[in-house]
């Protein structure tokens, strides 16, 4: 996928962020923790090496259990709200980049979908890819 350097950060600009990269996948995972994250039926999922990976500003940070068990914190912007990365403890070498927040969205590819048994009948996944 791509490679380079991969930028982003929030709507009102007070944090931004930058990745080393390269993007090691995109996935769409339509849990339901991502369903309130994203106020939508799923969210996008940009996983990034943590190595070389550098935030500017002071997101907020929500931790809470992940469905393994390993705490998951999820970083936002506490003045506009824009959800920005996630953090697992069961994958501390990855970063996961809320692919909205992404300087250019266009540039990542989902390739899989995880969680689709939690899927709202509203929220059409595409059947093609896993
Ligand atoms: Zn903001
Ligand atoms: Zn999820």
């Amino acid at each position: 996928m791509s490679s380079g350097e991969i930028s982003g950060g929030c709507a009102c600009g007070a944090i931004r962020y930058a990745a080393a990269g390269p993007v090691k996948f995109a996935l769409r995972c339509a849990c339901r923790d991502c369903q309130h994250d994203s106020g939508a039926g799923h969210g996008i999922h940009v996983g990034v090496p943590r190595d070389g990976f550098a935030v500017t500003g002071s997101p907020t940070i929500y931790t809470r259990m992940g469905d393994s068990g390993a705490a998951v914190h999820k970083a936002f912007c506490p003045t506009c709200g824009c959800p920005l990365y996630g953090l697992a403890d069961r994958a501390p070498s990855t970063v996961l980049l809320v692919a909205g927040s992404l300087d250019d969205p266009a540039r990542i590819t989902p390739r899989k979908v995880i969680w689709r048994q939690s899927a709202q009948p509203w929220d059409l996944l595409p059947e093609d890819i896993p």
